[in-house]
């Protein structure tokens, strides 16, 4: 509930990372009992990694400073050095992981421009290396579900399926970067483990709409976990007492996860509120992403400017883009407000 954030006239929609913990939350990470987790002692580390394994229907989870370092880690447990890697060409992975997929596990990656970022087999197939001695060996097959890029889109599970089955059968891997799957569970019904099942590993974030303040956890088959958490390790991501921080994970998975589909209303209203001709969103609005297409030149700057001078703060999201993402600090009137402000926009700037 807004009542329980410390007051602001700020509508904050640059992200759903932007959430603040609840007092109920603060509690939790005051009262969790803690060890070192370096030692594998920290009790509540440990009954997040089982709680999340078992919600994802895999054998083993181990919890992260990032979802960035779930993903790498994914990669770097289930791919050698100059292996190919397949994703689309908006995945997270990709774009926004800072190179990691080069420079720390030595992928070469093969991008796949998908409509609407909702990638099939037959382009998965096509992209492909060949068996060929010229060739990187392709390791694997990597999805993001919602995808971020394409608009909080949830992918086709009979697509994820097919995929999977494919790639399995050609000896393949296949990872989800799930730092979303939660919007996918709360907006189709599939359970989280339904989702997960055709993956060999999938990454969630909790720092996001969710509502903890830091947190990620990569599940897999126990093989791949204990090689990942070599590499958590040399990657400087060993955390001792973060029993605080997966007390905020637990609790928000008791709290916060049903109330997604709030956020999924919230975003239904901002699209359908606009009734301005020159802001548009073309794209679905399967869950918690609006971006809002800008016709003209500069016009995105000029919108940034005339939100963030009335209150409300979006994201430049490529060109002609803004993205705004409700979260749960947000309430119907806030949704309301920033409706008035974006049909108010005449492009002039603010
Ligand atoms: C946010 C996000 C991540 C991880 O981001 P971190 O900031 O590293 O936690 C990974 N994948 C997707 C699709 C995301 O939106």
């Amino acid at each position: 509930m807004a009542s329980s954030f410390p007051s602001t006239d700020l509508i904050d929609m640059r992200s759903d990372t932007v959430t603040r913990p609840t007092e109920g939350m603060l509690r939790a990470m005051v009262q969790a009992e803690v060890g070192d987790d370096v030692f594998g002692d920290d009790p509540t580390v440990n009954r997040l990694q089982t709680v999340v394994a078992e919600m994802l229907g895999k054998e083993a989870a181990l919890f992260v400073p990032s979802g960035t370092m779930g993903n790498q880690l994914a990669l770097r447990a289930q791919t050698r050095p100059g292996d190919q890697i397949v994703l689309e060409d908006g995945a997270h992975i990709y774009r926004y992981e800072a190179g990691a997929p080069a420079a720390l596990c030595g992928l070469l990656v093969t991008c796949i421009t998908a409509p609407g970022g909702l990638l099939d087999w037959p382009q998965v197939e096509a992209a492909l290396n060949p068996d060929n001695v010229h060739c990187a060996i392709p390791a694997m097959v990597s999805l993001e579900n919602t995808h971020n890029q394409a608009g909080g889109r949830i992918l086709p599970q009979a697509n994820v399926e097919q995929i999977a089955r494919e790639s399995h059968s050609r000896g393949l891997r296949v990872h989800l970067d799930g730092a979303r799957l939660w919007h996918a569970h709360v907006a189709t019904g599939l359970s989280l483990a339904e989702l997960a099942a055709p993956a060999d590993s999938v990454s969630v974030c909790f720092s996001k709409a969710l509502g903890a303040p830091v947190g990620s956890v990569l599940a897999a088959d126990a093989a791949t976990i204990t090689k990942a958490h070599r590499f958590r390790k040399m990657w400087g991501g060993g955390m001792r007492q973060a029993g605080i921080l997966a007390a905020a994970c637990l609790y928000a998975l008791d709290h916060h996860l049903e109330r997604l589909a709030v956020d999924h209303e919230h975003a239904r209203m901002l699209a359908s509120g606009l009734d301005h001709t020159g802001l548009k969103v073309n794209h679905p609005v399967d869950t918690n992403i609006v971006i809002i297409d800008v016709a003209g030149q500069g016009r995105d700057e000029a919108l940034l400017g005339h939100l963030e001078s009335r209150g409300v703060l979006g994201v430049g999201f490529g060109p002609g883009r803004v993205r705004l993402i409700p979260h749960l600090e947000h309430e119907d009137a806030d949704i309301e407000r920033v409706v008035q402000v974006l049909n108010s926009f005449t492009g002039a700037g603010s």
